[in-house]
């Protein structure tokens, strides 16, 4: 077999369907890339050789089989490495913590039991910051991930492990997650386009919450149309979650193949203030440029509670943290550190177990529930995320999508930030608007700095609207914006 730089979900159907290699040949293959590289990246924290080899062998069978292009399952051979914070059978779980260890759950995610069941080969487990918390991935209690692209770089994150994987050719697309941009950070960081689904698109069951009302699953792949059928496949009601919504599943890979005349971008000022970095504003104006000539109409906006957005998401997220994570208490789950007393066990065990990061989210979360600070802080925070909410809905009147830059520079040095979270919790400044609202948001990269860092272009989408999205990146994508 000789083996592509870079496969995709189509490459992968072809050789199997053509015999010229088998899924058992590419999963081998793609072991062999990770032991070379993943020392190097740290992006891989677990393997499952076991389970991703049968599952190869299920598609080589199938093929054997006289599978054809329309019977063999869609994602047949395909190699996906799954962010750790979902659970995973048999597969040790420890959503970069050492709190939960050892932690083998008993079952799937859905998201993941979906891919699998239309024959994905489940490669293993992808680092990423403690519960999710971070946008470097230098919150991870297993040290950091590598930026593939430039490795005194972070990678971004939360799911840094999951877009350094798919950046390095270490599978051929990856599951994230998004609380505040954890799949759109890093998706940019990395060079590589990222999905956050709508709130509600994509069941939860299995995800380890880090803050329930904004946390979502998603692809990280080398090009679109591998994102649409991956949404198609994980997406669905799921009774396992009842957050899950019961609308139905649109054919996204058949709208990302329609053109692009006739749609409205909304392009808000505010997102290109003080702050942006001016390689990545040329790049995201170069961008919409192209989207206008491809037969877009540009719309300006103004979406006045933009400024508002990082603290409020500060409160909200770091507020539910702190009662998601109350149930990692040492009676249930992973270590326990004993004590004389039980609320000392509660205590020893919590201050061991959870890393820095970790603790300074409980604390701000707990403070912002308290009595008498509910109202000031918690209860404000909802209502004007309600305001951020009512911008995009307001906006999503007048356009079918909205524009923006993905982050306000590229990828920083490992260790710039760590010092100062205030500046850490500024890269999100674009990012978690759309969290808030709970509409759908796309990075896919739109060229790179004169020092050779990708950028990342911001698609955002009304709810249930990924259809658009996937539309305008596709159509982006085959006109060469990915390289501008
Ligand atoms: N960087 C953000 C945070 O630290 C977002 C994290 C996420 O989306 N999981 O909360």
């Amino acid at each position: 077999m000789s083996a592509p730089a870079t496969w995709n979900i189509a490459s992968v159907r072809d050789s199997l369907l053509t015999k010229k290699a088998s899924a058992r040949e590419i999963t081998q293959d793609f072991f062999r890339r990770i032991e070379a590289r993943n020392p190097e990246l740290n992006a891989y924290l677990a393997l499952s050789p076991e389970r991703a080899l049968a599952a190869a062998d299920r598609a080589d069978a199938a093929v054997a089989k006289g599978a054809t292009a329309e019977s063999l399952p869609p994602l047949a051979g395909v190699p996906i490495a799954v962010k750790d914070v979902l659970s995973t059978k048999g597969v040790p779980t420890t959503c970069g913590s050492k709190i939960l260890e050892p932690y083998i759950p008993a079952y799937d995610a859905t998201a993941i039991e979906r891919l699998e069941a239309a024959g994905a080969v489940i490669l293993g487990k992808a680092n990423c910051d403690e519960f999710a918390m971070g946008s470097s991935n230098e919150n991870s209690a297993y040290g950091p991930v590598r930026n593939p692209i430039s490795p005194d770089r972070v990678p971004g994150g939360s799911s840094g492990g999951s877009a350094a994987i798919v950046a390095a050719g270490l599978a051929v697309a990856s599951l994230g997650t998004d609380t505040g941009g954890s799949i759109r950070q890093p998706g940019a960081f990395c060079g590589i386009p990222a999905l956050m689904p709508t709130y509600g698109r994509v069941s939860r069951y299995g995800l380890i919450a880090f803050a329930s009302s904004l946390d979502r699953i998603g692809p990280f792949t080398t090009n679109v149309d591998d994102a649409a059928t991956i949404l198609k496949i994980m997406a669905g009601h799921d009774p396992n979650d009842s957050t899950s919504a019961p609308v139905p599943v649109s054919d996204y890979p058949a709208e990302a193949r329609q053109d692009l005349s006739g749609m409205r971008i909304g392009v808000p000022e505010d997102y290109f203030g003080a702050g942006l970095d001016p390689e990545v504003k040329a790049k995201v104006q170069a961008s919409i440029a192209l989207l206008d000539k491809l037969g877009a109409t540009r719309v300006p906006l103004k979406m006045p509670h933009t400024d508002y957005a990082i603290a409020t998401y500060y409160i909200v997220a770091t507020a539910e943290a702190s009662s998601n994570l109350a149930r990692f208490d040492g009676v249930r789950y992973g270590i326990r550190v004993t004590g004389n007393t039980l609320t000392d066990m509660y205590r020893t065990t919590r201050e061991t177990g959870f890393g820095p990061e970790v603790k300074r989210r409980i604390m701000l979360g707990t403070y912002a529930l308290s009595a008498g600070y509910y109202d000031a802080y918690y209860l404000r925070a909802q209502k004007v995320r309600a305001l951020v909410a009512r911008d995009f809905s307001d906006a999503f009147e007048k356009v079918d999508a909205i524009v923006t830059p993905t982050t306000p520079t590229p990828a920083f040095k490992l260790g710039e930030k760590t010092a100062d979270p205030l500046q850490m919790y500024l890269a999100d400044i674009y990012t978690v608007t759309g969290s808030l609202a709970g509409v759908p948001g796309m990075s896919i990269p739109c060229g790179k700095t004169a020092a050779g860092l990708p950028i990342g272009l911001q698609i955002f989408g009304p709810h249930f609207g990924e259809g658009k999205i996937l539309r305008l990146a596709r159509g982006f994508e085959q006109a060469g914006g990915f390289t501008i």
